[in-house]
């Protein structure tokens, strides 16, 4: 499989009047297509400071980021970003929303639309596209928000701990739903989440980051039995006990 993207020794400092605060050091790791990457690490290590890397809203003042797209451009590839809310708006049904990564970018051609309206329709939202977002389930949200991406056709999907508004029982049964959709759309996803079975259940590997100044601390393929039938099944992997306990130890260790 073909490596799409590599950071190589990426490093970053944010700089005030009152002095350095220093996010990143030394970070290097490749991502193959269709891979799905979790970033975990302690809370304020520098977990969103990278993905803002990744995604190019911010430039590494060390080292250096290498994509490799599949036509051999040098071309930043196209980025999906989903956050910590949905950020759908109440003023706009939901089919406005859903078509406003579109309108924006002025790329409100008829195929795109009509990838919207299979989305719409494979999603389970085409009932709803006239309703108001406050109107949906937190899951129907997220589902809407993520049509919202993928109308861009994203190369690279990276996602800020995209669940974390939810309440438990629903975030466990809309983050699996969520990156089902995503695997079937056959993307490249880099998550952050600070939950370890979160990213057991849904990732390829895991990429532990120490505190901050983060560096890569470990990288943990994950290969769970149960893998191909959903990420809640997979909780009830034999193996999922064992990554837990070796990713809780790769966290809280100081070596
Ligand atoms: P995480 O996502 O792991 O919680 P962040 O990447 O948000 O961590 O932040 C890493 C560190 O950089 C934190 O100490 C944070 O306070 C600091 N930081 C983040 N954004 C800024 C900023 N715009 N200006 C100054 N410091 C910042």
């Amino acid at each position: 499989m073909q490596t799409i993207l590599e950071l190589k020794n990426i490093g970053y400092s944010y700089h005030s009047l009152h002095g350095e605060t220093r996010a990143l050091t030394n970070i290097s790791f490749g991502v193959q297509e269709g891979e799905f990457i979790a970033i975990v690490g302690p809370s304020g290590c520098g977990k969103s400071t990278l993905l803002s890397i990744i995604a190019g809203l911010l430039s590494p003042e060390q080292g250096t980021i290498v994509f490799n797209n599949p036509d051999g451009s040098l071309a930043y590839p196209r980025i999906g970003y989903m956050l910590q809310r949905d950020h759908l708006f109440e003023w706009r049904t939901v089919y406005k929303n859903v078509i406003l990564g579109l309108e924006i970018n002025h790329m409100m051609t008829p195929g795109r639309l009509e990838t919207v309206e299979r989305l719409l329709t494979d999603y389970g939202l085409e009932k709803f596209r006239d309703k108001r977002p406050s109107e949906l389930s937190g899951g129907m949200k997220q589902r809407a928000a993520l049509i919202r991406t993928l109308a861009l056709d994203p190369q690279l999907l990276l996602l800020d701990e995209p669940f974390s508004a939810l309440d438990y029982q629903t975030r466990l049964f809309v983050s699996a739903d969520i990156c089902r959709l995503i695997r079937a759309a056959g993307k490249t996803m880099v998550i952050i989440t600070h939950d370890l079975s979160e990213a057991i259940s849904l990732a390829d590997r895991v990429i532990i980051l120490s505190n901050r100044p983060a560096t890569v601390k470990a990288e943990m393929p994950i290969h769970l039995t149960l893998k191909d039938d959903s990420p809640l099944a997979s909780r009830n992997a034999p193996e999922f006990q064992q990554y837990f306990n070796q990713l809780w130890e790769d966290l809280n260790n100081d070596g």
